[in-house]
């Protein structure tokens, strides 16, 4: 049965709903015991808000209207971290020749050269950005290529968008390049470093591709970070996404955060090697990630799907990074969708759900007694610096997901496209845009 809200009341209790404990605070909530149990509550939503949040059995005003959810799920809506709106849907007319990683990265390279103008690159964001909404999500951070001529148009489109989606989805962007950069093109990194800072985006870059582990990348990182200071940006790195044990660069990073001790956010995407390291070199890069106060994103669905594929060969292992061992240890750890129908991934739709069901059978999330969805909620939130985002409480904007399933098993088993999102208090009116709207940026 499709889910409805109360008339257009502006005043209005949803009794009986199921909130994950971890996300939720309000009247008669006390700490949770750590896992992704839910508890039941009653919200009110008044003139766009959270106004109180109740802990069930709750005593509340007849005169209000309300609606019984009868056990449904709310969630708040998801944060995704790590994402590639300017790659985005472009499988069409560059599909990966042979789904490897190398196969992503030269076709990629080739599309970009040739398609990434201002209105190819819009049109695609915004088709994304549509999905996204519509799924659920509140809050996304957007990686974008930003070698060479690429920056002079990504950034000012993805600055429109910002403007654009401002109140629907929280914006923010990363530039993405290899570090090599800093020593083979440094105009092309000041470059770089002036459109972060004139957009008010994050310092980023990709230390995956082998690039030698000699003192020229830690005088990079230095440079990196340096530079990070001098213009009070935050980091985020692409690392070690290869299925290499020997592979350090994720080691080298943390090393330079202590070494300048460099005190804004960093977050370190992919880490996929760190898995395969043995486990005494894991241990001792995850202290120091501790140390250093690095918070880790993984993939998982683009991890499984580029990390350990050869032709002919069933693939071993998941491609993702070692989350349990990381959340253990104090790590602050996420899951976000990475690609969207490019060459790095096939799939996809920037569904929340969708990234949470595939980490929770790709990452073994079940049966582990942590408050996981956090990794795709409130870790994310705060790595992102947005205080209102990714969890329940009184004050907040009454943002936030109605499902039909009543419990974990109920919601991971269906993909929940009877799902009710809810922003400031009323029901979003939106479709999926269609496939069909992309068509003429193939021919
Ligand atoms: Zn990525």
């Amino acid at each position: 049965m499709p889910i409805a809200l109360p008339l257009n009341a502006s005043r209005y209790w949803l009794r009986q709903a199921s909130v994950p404990h971890a996300l939720v605070k309000g009247e008669g909530i006390g700490p949770h015991s750590g896992g992704d149990q839910l508890i039941h509550a009653a919200m009110l939503i008044a003139d766009g808000k959270i106004a109180r949040i109740v802990a069930e059995p709750a005593v509340i005003e007849d005169s209000v209207p309300s609606l019984d959810l009868a056990g449904k799920m709310v969630l708040p809506r998801f944060v995704d971290v790590h994402t590639h709106l300017d790659k985005g849907h472009i499988f069409a007319r560059a599909s990966n020749p042979d789904g490897t990683f190398f196969g992503a990265l030269t076709t990629v390279a080739a599309d970009r050269e040739r398609n990434w103008g201002a209105d190819d690159v819009r049109a695609r964001m915004d088709f994304a950005l549509r999905c996204a909404f519509h799924h659920g999500t509140g809050a996304i951070r957007t990686h974008l290529d930003s070698l060479a001529k690429q920056s002079g148009i990504s950034w000012p489109v993805f600055n429109e968008l910002r403007a654009q989606w401002k109140g629907r989805i929280e914006l923010q962007a990363s530039a993405l390049f290899p570090l090599s950069a800093l020593w083979d093109d440094p105009a092309d990194f000041r470059n770089i470093l002036s459109h972060v800072v004139k957009y008010d985006g994050i310092l980023g870059a990709v230390t995956y591709r082998g690039d030698p582990l000699t003192e020229q990348v830690d005088k990079a990182l230095d440079e990196f970070i340096d530079a990070a200071t001098a213009n009070g940006l935050e980091l985020d790195f692409h690392v070690d996404e290869s299925a290499s044990p020997e592979a350090r660069s994720l080691e080298k990073i943390a090393d330079a955060v202590l070494r300048k001790k460099f005190r804004g956010r960093v977050l370190v995407g992919h880490c996929c090697s760190l898995t395969l390291m043995d486990d005494a070199d894991r241990a001792r890069v995850i202290d120091k990630l501790g140390e250093a106060g690095i918070a880790v994103v993984s993939l998982p669905m683009c991890n499984m799907y580029l990390q350990d594929r050869t032709s002919g060969r069933t693939p071993r292992w998941r491609g993702v990074a070692p989350l349990h061992e990381l959340d253990a240890a104090g790590v602050s750890t996420m899951v976000a969708s990475d690609n969207t129908r490019d060459p790095f991934y096939a799939y996809g739709d920037l569904d929340g759900v969708e990234v949470f069901r595939e980490a929770t059978r790709i990452l073994q999330f079940d049966h582990a007694g942590r408050p996981w969805l956090e990794s795709l909620t409130t870790r994310p939130a705060t790595q992102m610096g947005l205080d209102g985002a990714g969890h329940l409480a009184p004050g907040l904007p009454a943002d936030m997901i109605i499902f039909s399933a009543r419990s974990f098993n109920e919601w991971l088993s269906r993909p929940q496209v009877d799902r009710l999102v809810m922003l400031g208090g009323k029901a979003i009116q939106t479709r999926l845009p269609d496939y069909a709207e992309l068509d003429s940026l193939f021919a």
